[in-house]
């Protein structure tokens, strides 16, 4: 028998951490590695960042949890500084990405059951990813996510991507639609990037027509593409808007954050969590929001996001094997015209970590707010190298 104690449900590098510093992870060899991956757009602060470990530490000593079942002065003030920032109303606290869209699915069925619409309908994307829980991976927009587990939960209809006469079509035809659910860049997708004006057009088709707009900005939020929220480059606000990742550089937190009629949605005992928004993910959290809005490392994601993408230019981007180089911030796309999926092994072989989405042509990177100019550098000359000399040799 081969069963591990682990099961089974990921296929796994050899190579195991044990310390990191900065943008850069030690494996139990001693070895050392650029990470652009950031633990999957996680460690926005990098590894160890002081602000986050001092508050981890000082919560820690002093209480981690109570439950929700008293006042939480710490999620209070968390809650204070993510409306401010994002102009939304009110938060509700979860321990992941898929929670917080779960609470975001639930609050627009909610609202289309205190509509009169017995059977509501969410407008999800193709290409599209918002978890692996049953309802957020019937919202997915990945067969590969959804296969083996069906039956789906039911309640969403589905639209291509970057389309915004699909979405006036279903509003036409489909009278139980109550919300959108859409990511302002889609991650796991392959990093695509809409049009400009998308989230605008998304917004008076849902103003039009009653919906809630969800952004679902697990990936996309705390400062990753050169704003603290994505929607804010549009001069919009959303009804809804969910965050994980980020927030907490690595101790888990989600947030489902809502505006006006969908901040009244949920009620006591409609919703809940016993970790949700506990002291320790929550001074953490705060810790984060602070360094990312005192340091405005949104705007640096930016600068250094544009930085690295020219470089991969001059360096590949005239390559036949480049389809195309692309960035939002510090999410970064190299897409190929062909398959490439050993790069991630080789740039791990070389000292960088990054990793292969969108069907095996698209080489991810999403490295660390804190990343200073020369590991940028480092970061573009190593990739660069290893992609035309993998992809010269084929
Ligand atoms: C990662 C991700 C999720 C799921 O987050 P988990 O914390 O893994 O549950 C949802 N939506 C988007 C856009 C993501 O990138």
């Amino acid at each position: 028998m081969s069963t591990q104690p682990v099961m089974n449900t990921y296929s796994r590098f050899s190579v195991a951490f044990d310390h990191g510093e900065g943008c850069w992870l030690f494996d139990t060899d001693g070895n050392k590695y650029l990470d652009a991956l950031s633990g999957i757009a996680v460690c926005g602060l990098g590894h160890a960042h002081p602000a986050v470990t001092t508050a981890i530490s000082e919560q820690a000593s002093q209480l981690i949890h109570t439950s929700n079942l008293y006042t939480i002065p710490l999620q209070e003030q968390l809650a204070q500084r993510l409306t401010q920032i994002s102009g939304m109303d009110s938060v509700f606290f979860g321990n992941s990405g898929a929670e917080a869209n779960e609470a975001a699915i639930k609050l627009a069925r909610r609202y289309g059951h205190q509509k009169g619409i017995d059977l509501p309908v969410t407008i999800v994307m193709d290409g599209s990813f918002h978890g692996r829980t049953m309802a957020t991976l019937s919202a997915t927009g990945n067969r590969a996510v959804q296969a083996g587990f069906e039956p789906l939960v039911s309640g969403f209809v589905r639209a291509p991507y970057n389309d915004v006469e699909a979405i006036r079509t279903i509003a036409s035809n489909n009278p139980n639609v109550v919300a959108i659910l859409v990511e302002p860049v889609q991650g796991e997708g392959g990093v695509v990037i809409p049009a400009d004006d998308y989230l605008n057009q998304l917004r008076d088709i849902c103003d039009q027509n009653e919906w809630l707009l969800m952004l679902d900005e697990v990936q996309t939020g705390n400062g990753r593409t050169g704003s603290y929220f994505a929607y804010q480059q549009n001069n919009i606000l959303p009804d809804v808007v969910t965050t994980a990742k980020g927030l907490g550089n690595g101790v888990p937190i989600g947030a489902c954050l809502a505006r006006g009629k969908a901040a009244e949605v949920l009620s006591p005992g409609t919703h809940g969590s016993t970790y949700g928004g506990n002291p320790l993910c929550c001074a953490a959290a705060l810790a984060v929001v602070d360094t990312i809005s005192n340091e405005k490392l949104d705007q640096r994601a930016k600068q250094l996001g544009d930085t690295i993408t020219n470089g991969f230019r001059d360096q590949i981007g005239d390559a036949s094997y480049v389809k195309e180089i692309r960035n939002k911030g510090l999410m970064i796309a190299i897409e190929l015209s062909e398959a490439g999926s050993e790069l991630a092994v080789l740039s791990k072989v070389k000292g960088v970590l990054l990793n292969i989405t969108g069907g095996g042509k698209v080489v991810r990177m999403l490295p660390p707010l804190i990343m200073s100019d020369s590991e940028a550098e480092l970061l573009v000359n190593t990739v660069s190298r290893i992609i035309k000399v993998y992809m010269a040799d084929e």
